[in-house]
């Protein structure tokens, strides 16, 4: 008999991998994935970069606790490690295993399933399964513990990733990740290749690679930028992508590195601001000089890549004129996407203490005015490239966050339930892609597999949301 397991993710790409490698873990130990539902057991991982974040998790778990009165909630990640306490409080069958214990849910899966089996209560099983993590500490945040999540499979995503990196040793003013995730750690450059070979011969073809903050990559002698070179030199045919990117890091190593054929052209830059003070307050370690030679750089390495941003919007002490002087900054240098996102006050870091306090209806607008230039930024950049041929993941639907889905009484032929029923596919360039649900040749293809696409037509709203593909792409084969 199958026990129902449920994943629910918050924040970064490094906890969706993370969630996959325990969501694998517990289908070995003979747990079905279930997206909607009761379940024996939930595992929630949480995010602690805003406080927005934390409340989300905490509804949710809540809810859960609700729907199965005699399942266990269990809750992990950089919240958990930040506030197991207040977490637990959250009911009485919630079981806490902070970040740095994350990994020990792998061998928990088999114990709570080894329970459903034997009639035991599952929180029981939990309990004791965190007591013994955390009795032999095997799971500190340290590379074992850190580099333990390497799925075989991925329920939740049809491309593949690879965590490389955990940690951060820079002390940014605003930030809690770096106190959650402890310092820069880095696996190790042979196992890269090994586990980046066994997703390329599982059918993989592409890879983003993930890290806390990805430019502090260093073992073995070797920069980021040098393991993405040993990667592709010791790789047939799989892409890979760079999920994010510090400004001032971009040097003729990454440049060349970025370079390569089998890099996506996409990069992602962690800006946070385009104005000088601001950026000195924040603790960041450049001027919006660097950001914009950064991003010249970037174009020059690669044929009119997608470059996306994050920029937080009201940080103590940002006045009207560095707000504006930040939306100049990034409407000059010609986005494809800008992460928005108002600051958050984040216990344990300097900026809970800065001041004056900017009101959060400011903060806001601003936020809202960034992601407009974004949203603008995406929408020019789709038409760009409409008429053009590019390479292109197809992807599954998957779990779709209950934020991003379609209103409820959604009937089929309705413009919303034709896009759900299509396809949709992730280009080299990040584009995101709806193409038809069947090939030329009236077969329907698979998710997860490379196809050559060419874009008909820009659609999107530039939102790059779930609901508003970027463009519509047809496939392009050749006889034969
Ligand atoms: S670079 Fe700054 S914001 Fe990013 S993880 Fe490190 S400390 Fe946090």
């Amino acid at each position: 008999m199958a026990f129902l397991a449920r994943f629910r993710t918050f924040g970064c790409k490094l906890n969706q991998i993370e969630t996959e490698s325990l969501a694998a873990a517990f289908a070995r130990a003979g747990f079905e994935t279930v997206a909607r539902g009761p379940a024996q057991v939930y595992v929630v991982n949480t995010c602690t970069v805003t406080s927005m974040a934390e409340q989300k998790a905490r509804r949710e778990i809540r809810g859960y606790l609700r729907e199965s009165p005699a399942g266990v909630v269990i809750v992990t990640g950089c919240y958990a490690s930040v506030s197991a306490a207040d977490i637990a409080a959250l009911g009485p069958r919630v079981a806490v295993f902070p970040g740095g214990l994350k990994s020990a849910l792998h061998a928990a899966a088999a114990d709570l399933a080894e329970a459903l089996r034997k009639g035991l209560d599952v929180y029981d099983a939990a309990i004791a399964a965190l007591e013994s993590a955390t009795r032999s500490s095997l799971d500190r945040p340290s590379q074992g513990g850190s580099f333990a999540f390497f799925p075989e499979r991925f329920a939740f995503h049809s491309r593949a990733s690879l965590k490389v990196e955990d940690g951060c040793d820079n002390r940014c003013a605003y930030c809690r990740v770096c106190i959650a995730r402890g310092r820069a750690v880095s696996l190790d450059p042979e196992t890269a290749l090994a586990r980046t070979r066994a997703l390329e011969a599982s059918g993989a073809r592409e890879i983003v690679l993930t890290g806390v903050n990805l430019s502090q990559y260093r073992r073995s002698g070797l920069s980021f930028a040098g393991l993405l070179s040993k990667l592709t030199d010791g790789t047939e045919s799989v892409r890979f992508r760079i999920s994010s990117w510090e400004p001032d890091r971009v040097d003729g190593e990454f440049l060349e590195a970025f370079a390569h054929p089998r890099v996506c052209a996409h990069a992602h830059l962690a800006a946070q601001s385009g104005s000088d003070a601001v950026l000195a307050r924040m603790g960041r370690r450049y001027d919006p000089v660097t950001v914009a030679r950064a991003v010249r750089d970037i174009r020059a390495a690669k044929d009119d890549p997608f470059i996306g941003f994050d920029a937080i919007s009201g940080f103590p002490g940002e006045t009207d004129a560095e707000a504006r002087e930040s939306a100049d900054f990034f409407a000059s240098v010609g986005p494809a996407w800008i992460h928005a996102f108002t600051f958050s006050p984040r216990p344990g870091t300097r900026a809970i203490s800065m001041r004056p306090l900017v009101p959060e209806r400011v903060a806001a607008e601003r936020s809202r005015e960034l992601a407009a230039i974004g949203r603008r930024g995406r929408i020019e950049y789709a038409a760009r490239w409409v008429g053009r041929d590019v390479m292109a993941v197809l992807e599954a639907t998957g779990e779709i966050d209950p934020d991003d889905a379609p209103p409820s009484g959604d009937e089929p032929g309705t413009a919303r339930a034709d896009f759900h029923a299509a396809r949709i596919a992730v280009a080299d360039n990040y584009l995101r892609l709806s193409v038809p649900g069947r090939l030329p040749d009236g077969s329907i293809p698979a998710a997860g597999v490379l196809e050559r696409l060419r874009i008909e037509s820009a659609t999107g709203d530039g939102s790059g949301g779930l609901g508003a593909p970027d463009a519509r792409a047809c496939f392009v084969r050749t006889a034969g």
